[in-house]
């Protein structure tokens, strides 16, 4: 077996950077650093733990907040001086409550695979305060109930002329509706190859 590169602490001063990224919505999380206990730590416990330069000490991401990473996957870059951490946050990453400390602004790419994989997550990592959350636990029927709901309000919009209303329940519609195929278990994937079939008919 071939061995795992290691990291030359020594060459980086005691210090390697890390950066977070979210294994489910690939987001990159934060930037945090390890020293060798604080490494030896996060793969033993597979909780991210850094060593904080303010607070001089290891320091677990959540020890107090609860907002553990739970470790993935751990990859060193080319010359083994940068760790990219791959962790399923349980709660925002930012101390300010922002889901990442690298907040995306509005123009970014942003997809209906976007929107589900945050889905996906919420029911896999549920949080506190969470509409989604909220929905899924009242269960498939109350979820197909608001899609149904949301359809309504929906051909309601169409008939009237107000575009931001429309738009709203068009966005109210494919959100709901996103969240009864989580619930279900189902994927837009699954969607997506049953249209398919029929196209290439
Ligand atoms: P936590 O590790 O989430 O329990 O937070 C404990 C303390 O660590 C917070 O009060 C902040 O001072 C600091 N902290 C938490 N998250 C971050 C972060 N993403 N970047 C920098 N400091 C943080
Ligand atoms: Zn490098
Ligand atoms: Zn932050
Ligand atoms: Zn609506």
């Amino acid at each position: 077996m071939a061995s795992r590169p290691t990291i030359n602490f020594t060459k980086l001063d005691g210090l390697v950077p890390c950066i977070v990224q979210d294994t489910r919505t690939r987001r990159v999380l934060m930037l945090g650093f390890m020293n060798q206990e604080a490494y030896d730590k996060t793969v033993r416990d597979k909780r991210v733990t850094f060593f904080s330069r303010s607070k001089q000490r290891l320091w677990t991401k959540g020890e107090t907040s609860g907002n553990f990473l739970e470790l993935d996957e751990i990859l060193l870059d080319c010359d083994q001086d940068t760790v990219l951490i791959k962790a399923t946050p349980k709660g925002p990453a930012c101390h300010t409550g922002a889901d990442t400390c690298f907040q995306e602004t509005n123009d970014h790419p942003f997809d209906v695979h976007t929107l589900e994989a945050i889905i996906h997550d919420r029911k896999a990592n549920p949080r506190k305060g969470s509409y989604t959350n909220t929905l899924l636990d009242l269960g498939i029927n109350k979820v197909a109930q608001k899609v149904g709901e949301e359809a309504v309000e929906l051909i309601i919009e169409a008939k009237d002329n107000n575009k931001d209303l429309f738009l709203g329940e068009a966005s109210d519609l494919l959100y709901h509706y996103l969240v009864l195929l989580t619930a279900k278990g189902y994927t837009l994937e699954d969607v997506l190859s049953v249209l398919k079939k029929r196209h290439q008919k």
